[in-house]
Protein backbone atom coordinates (compact mmCIF):
# COMPACT_ATOMS: atom_id res chain seq x y z
CA UNK A 1 0.00 0.00 0.00
CA UNK A 2 1.57 3.12 -1.22
CA UNK A 3 0.07 5.60 1.62
CA UNK A 4 1.53 9.14 0.45
CA UNK A 5 -0.65 8.27 -2.88
CA UNK A 6 -3.88 8.59 -0.55
CA UNK A 7 -2.66 11.82 0.94
CA UNK A 8 -3.75 14.97 -0.58
CA UNK A 9 -1.35 17.94 -0.01
CA UNK A 10 -3.39 21.53 -0.04
CA UNK A 11 -1.16 24.53 -0.56
CA UNK A 12 -1.30 27.76 1.43
CA UNK A 13 -4.08 26.28 3.75
CA UNK A 14 -4.65 27.27 6.54
CA UNK A 15 -2.07 30.27 5.67
CA UNK A 16 0.06 31.04 2.90
CA UNK A 17 2.71 29.07 2.65
CA UNK A 18 1.67 25.85 4.41
CA UNK A 19 1.05 22.91 2.65
CA UNK A 20 -1.64 21.18 4.59
CA UNK A 21 -1.42 17.70 4.44
CA UNK A 22 -5.29 16.46 4.04
CA UNK A 23 -5.64 12.72 5.60
CA UNK A 24 -9.67 12.57 4.61
CA UNK A 25 -8.32 10.99 1.07
CA UNK A 26 -6.78 8.51 2.83
CA UNK A 27 -9.70 8.13 5.34
CA UNK A 28 -12.18 7.69 2.10
CA UNK A 29 -10.22 4.91 0.60
CA UNK A 30 -11.53 1.73 2.60
CA UNK A 31 -8.46 -0.36 1.88
CA UNK A 32 -5.75 2.50 2.83
CA UNK A 33 -7.78 3.09 6.16
CA UNK A 34 -7.87 -0.39 7.12
CA UNK A 35 -4.63 -1.28 6.12
CA UNK A 36 -3.13 2.26 7.84
CA UNK A 37 -5.21 0.69 11.09
CA UNK A 38 -3.96 -2.65 10.92
CA UNK A 39 -0.47 -1.18 10.78
CA UNK A 40 -1.17 0.71 14.14
CA UNK A 41 -3.10 -2.16 15.80
CA UNK A 42 -0.18 -4.35 15.31
CA UNK A 43 2.68 -1.95 16.26
CA UNK A 44 0.15 -1.56 19.58
CA UNK A 45 -0.24 -5.57 20.15
CA UNK A 46 3.47 -6.15 19.69
CA UNK A 47 4.03 -3.23 22.52
CA UNK A 48 1.44 -5.10 24.73
CA UNK A 49 -0.63 -1.57 25.08
CA UNK A 50 -3.39 -2.26 27.88
CA UNK A 51 -5.09 1.34 26.32
CA UNK A 52 -5.22 3.09 23.37
CA UNK A 53 -5.49 7.28 23.60
CA UNK A 54 -6.02 10.06 21.19
CA UNK A 55 -6.02 13.71 21.49
CA UNK A 56 -9.04 15.45 19.46
CA UNK A 57 -10.18 15.32 16.80
CA UNK A 58 -8.54 13.57 14.42
CA UNK A 59 -6.73 11.79 16.86
CA UNK A 60 -10.25 9.73 17.64
CA UNK A 61 -10.45 8.48 14.01
CA UNK A 62 -7.41 6.65 14.66
CA UNK A 63 -6.88 5.81 18.25
CA UNK A 64 -11.19 4.37 18.31
CA UNK A 65 -10.46 1.61 15.49
CA UNK A 66 -7.33 0.67 16.95
CA UNK A 67 -9.03 0.13 20.34
CA UNK A 68 -12.07 -1.58 18.81
CA UNK A 69 -9.98 -4.26 17.14
CA UNK A 70 -7.84 -5.25 20.02
CA UNK A 71 -10.87 -4.80 22.17
CA UNK A 72 -8.65 -2.52 24.19
CA UNK A 73 -10.12 0.86 26.03
CA UNK A 74 -10.38 4.25 24.12
CA UNK A 75 -9.46 6.83 25.91
CA UNK A 76 -10.06 10.85 24.47
CA UNK A 77 -7.75 13.60 25.80
CA UNK A 78 -9.93 16.60 24.51
CA UNK A 79 -10.40 20.04 24.41
CA UNK A 80 -10.68 21.96 27.22
CA UNK A 81 -14.66 22.37 28.49
CA UNK A 82 -15.62 19.09 26.57
CA UNK A 83 -15.02 16.50 29.32
CA UNK A 84 -17.26 16.31 32.16
CA UNK A 85 -15.98 14.37 35.10
CA UNK A 86 -13.24 15.40 36.92
CA UNK A 87 -9.97 16.36 34.57
CA UNK A 88 -6.35 16.89 34.77
CA UNK A 89 -5.43 19.94 32.21
CA UNK A 90 -2.26 20.86 30.34
CA UNK A 91 -1.25 23.58 28.61
CA UNK A 92 0.85 23.10 25.03
CA UNK A 93 2.54 26.33 23.03
CA UNK A 94 1.34 26.64 19.38
CA UNK A 95 2.98 28.90 16.35
CA UNK A 96 1.00 31.89 17.55
CA UNK A 97 -0.29 31.57 21.24
CA UNK A 98 -1.01 28.75 23.66
CA UNK A 99 -4.03 25.78 23.45
CA UNK A 100 -4.39 23.25 26.05
CA UNK A 101 -5.89 19.67 26.39
CA UNK A 102 -7.66 17.57 29.00
CA UNK A 103 -7.99 13.74 30.60
CA UNK A 104 -10.77 12.77 32.73
CA UNK A 105 -8.62 11.64 36.05
CA UNK A 106 -9.51 8.00 36.35
CA UNK A 107 -9.51 7.55 32.34
CA UNK A 108 -6.36 5.67 33.05
CA UNK A 109 -4.21 3.83 36.01
CA UNK A 110 -1.17 4.17 37.15
CA UNK A 111 1.02 1.32 35.45
CA UNK A 112 -1.35 1.06 32.24
CA UNK A 113 0.40 0.75 28.77
CA UNK A 114 -1.00 3.38 26.57
CA UNK A 115 -0.39 3.72 22.70
CA UNK A 116 -0.92 7.12 21.51
CA UNK A 117 -2.33 7.90 17.87
CA UNK A 118 -2.41 11.01 15.94
CA UNK A 119 -3.18 12.16 12.52
CA UNK A 120 0.40 14.04 12.12
CA UNK A 121 3.16 14.69 13.98
CA UNK A 122 4.40 18.08 13.34
CA UNK A 123 6.73 19.96 16.04
CA UNK A 124 5.59 17.71 18.48
CA UNK A 125 3.60 20.02 20.94
CA UNK A 126 0.12 18.21 21.11
CA UNK A 127 1.42 14.93 21.35
CA UNK A 128 4.11 16.26 23.93
CA UNK A 129 1.34 17.46 25.85
CA UNK A 130 -0.90 14.07 25.49
CA UNK A 131 2.27 12.21 27.11
CA UNK A 132 2.04 14.90 29.91
CA UNK A 133 -1.27 14.13 30.85
CA UNK A 134 -1.03 10.36 30.35
CA UNK A 135 2.00 10.23 32.99
CA UNK A 136 1.21 12.81 35.31
CA UNK A 137 -1.71 9.59 35.75
CA UNK A 138 0.93 7.21 36.47
CA UNK A 139 0.73 5.44 33.54
CA UNK A 140 3.57 4.56 30.72
CA UNK A 141 3.44 5.49 26.96
CA UNK A 142 4.93 2.81 25.47
CA UNK A 143 4.40 3.74 21.85
CA UNK A 144 3.07 6.53 19.89
CA UNK A 145 1.66 6.28 16.11
CA UNK A 146 0.91 8.92 13.32
CA UNK A 147 -0.47 8.83 9.85
CA UNK A 148 1.94 11.53 8.94
CA UNK A 149 5.77 12.83 10.11
CA UNK A 150 6.31 16.19 8.58
CA UNK A 151 10.34 15.21 9.46
CA UNK A 152 11.60 18.89 8.88
CA UNK A 153 9.71 20.06 11.63
CA UNK A 154 11.88 17.89 14.26
CA UNK A 155 8.88 17.14 16.40
CA UNK A 156 10.87 13.64 16.60
CA UNK A 157 13.38 15.18 18.85
CA UNK A 158 10.74 16.28 21.11
CA UNK A 159 10.23 12.53 21.97
CA UNK A 160 13.30 11.29 22.44
CA UNK A 161 13.55 8.27 24.51
CA UNK A 162 9.96 7.24 23.24
CA UNK A 163 9.04 4.55 20.54
CA UNK A 164 7.49 6.94 17.75
CA UNK A 165 6.31 5.21 14.61
CA UNK A 166 4.81 6.89 11.46
CA UNK A 167 2.86 5.35 8.42
CA UNK A 168 3.94 8.56 5.85
CA UNK A 169 7.06 11.18 5.88
CA UNK A 170 7.59 14.68 4.50
P1 LIG B 1 2.25 19.76 16.39
O1 LIG B 1 1.67 19.95 17.74
O2 LIG B 1 3.02 20.96 15.92
O3 LIG B 1 3.05 18.48 16.26
O4 LIG B 1 1.05 19.69 15.37
C1 LIG B 1 0.33 18.52 15.22
C2 LIG B 1 -1.14 18.78 15.24
O5 LIG B 1 -1.49 19.80 14.30
C3 LIG B 1 -1.86 17.51 14.86
O6 LIG B 1 -2.79 17.18 15.88
C4 LIG B 1 -2.50 17.80 13.54
O7 LIG B 1 -3.86 17.44 13.56
C5 LIG B 1 -2.35 19.30 13.28
N1 LIG B 1 -1.69 19.57 11.98
C6 LIG B 1 -0.60 20.33 11.77
N2 LIG B 1 -0.26 20.36 10.46
C7 LIG B 1 -1.16 19.63 9.82
C8 LIG B 1 -1.35 19.22 8.45
O8 LIG B 1 -0.60 19.58 7.51
N3 LIG B 1 -2.39 18.40 8.20
C9 LIG B 1 -3.21 17.97 9.17
N4 LIG B 1 -3.07 18.31 10.45
C10 LIG B 1 -2.06 19.12 10.79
Amino acid sequence: MNFKDTIRVIPDFPSPGIRFKDITTLLKDGEAFRAAIEQFKDFAAQRDADVIAGPESRGFLLAAPMAYGLSKGFVPIRKPGKLPHETLSVDYALEYGKDSLEIHKDAVQPGQRVILADDLLATGGTIKAAIKLIEQLGAEVVGICFLVELTYLNGREKLEGYDVFSLVQY
